[in-house]
């Protein structure tokens, strides 16, 4: 193996204490206590773990995290009124839904009910927008912000870098094209109807994949030197793994984040850093 990793776990600690001594730092100088609070609708086990997991990080840095429970026969318009409540309550500063939502509720119009500058997931419409249109100083979605923070982290310079990135979804691919674009970096956007996509991720400095395939992206794939970052999370039995295939893909890039311990302890982390940046405009 040649390639430098990435080190998420290691990042994300580093986040964490900074963020930590800013909170102290904010309960003495003003006295409040930052706020998130997570809308968690029915009984999904998965939901429920990252949701304690969300909980926890909160809890280490001094941040107060309340669930709001609700049953799996809510309605959208309870969720709503749910979501409007929160965001009247000034001792609120950051707000998501957790996701997956029960089959039948209108995630998007869920979604758009978040006060947007309470919206420490960054998808309201009104985030999106600023962030495509480069106008004002939107919530970034966590799992974006924590990929460009990774590569940072590496020596590539990404001004004039051809970055590729495979998975358009709202969630990770679009976003995450938007803010490299913004670095500078001249972008190319694969997806599940890319015609030899190899071909494209032969040619990335910086290869970002998040499209929820196991071993989509071999080694053969990968130009040498690349930053490669591995956003998949599949589940194999009790394991989790990648959509790139860490072996052969660590022989030929010189930076790359593995799975776990790479993007998700990291998404982890800026959801904190959201909170905090959404106390600093409603604290
Ligand atoms: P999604 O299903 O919404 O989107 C997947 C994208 O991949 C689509 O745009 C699709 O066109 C593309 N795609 C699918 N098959 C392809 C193929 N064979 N070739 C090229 N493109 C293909 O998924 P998502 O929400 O963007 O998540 C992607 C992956 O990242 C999932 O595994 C998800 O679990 C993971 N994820 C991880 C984190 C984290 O914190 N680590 C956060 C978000 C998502």
């Amino acid at each position: 193996m040649s390639a430098v990793i990435i080190d998420g776990r290691e990042m994300s600690r580093k986040i964490r204490i900074s963020i930590r001594r800013r909170v102290d730092l904010i309960r003495k100088q003003t006295g409040k206590t930052i706020g998130l609070a997570v809308v968690l609708v029915g009984d999904d086990p998965a939901s429920a773990i990252y949701v304690r997991g969300k909980q926890r990080d909160c809890e280490k840095v001094g941040i107060a995290s309340s669930v709001i429970r609700m049953p799996a026969a809510s309605g959208t318009r309870d969720v709503e009124a749910a979501v409007r409540e929160l965001n009247a309550d000034a001792s609120i500063h950051g707000i998501l839904v957790q996701f997956p939502l029960p089959a039948g509720l209108d995630s998007n119009a869920i979604i758009q009910t978040i006060d947007p500058t309470k919206d420490v997931d960054g998808f309201h419409v009104v985030n999106c927008g600023m962030l495509l249109s480069g106008v004002g100083n939107p919530m970034i979605p966590c799992t974006p912000l924590g990929i460009v923070e990774m590569i940072r982290s590496t020596d590539r310079d990404m001004t004039g870098s051809h970055a590729v990135v495979v998975g358009r979804s709202n969630l990770v691919g679009k976003p995450v094209s938007l803010l490299l674009q913004r670095e500078n970096a001249t972008v190319t956007m694969c997806h599940s109807r890319t015609v030899d996509l190899a071909e494209h991720t032969r040619r990335a400095d910086i290869l970002v994949v998040a499209a929820g395939r196991r071993g989509l992206v071999t080694g053969d794939m990968v130009k040498h030197g690349a930053v490669v970052i591995d956003v998949g999370m599949n589940r194999d039995g009790d394991r989790v793994v990648g959509d790139v295939d860490f072996d052969s893909a660590a022989k030929r890039a010189g930076w790359i984040t593995p799975v776990p311990g790479g993007v998700g302890p990291m998404t982890r982390a800026i959801l904190l850093q959201n909170t905090l940046q959404a106390f600093k405009r409603n604290g």
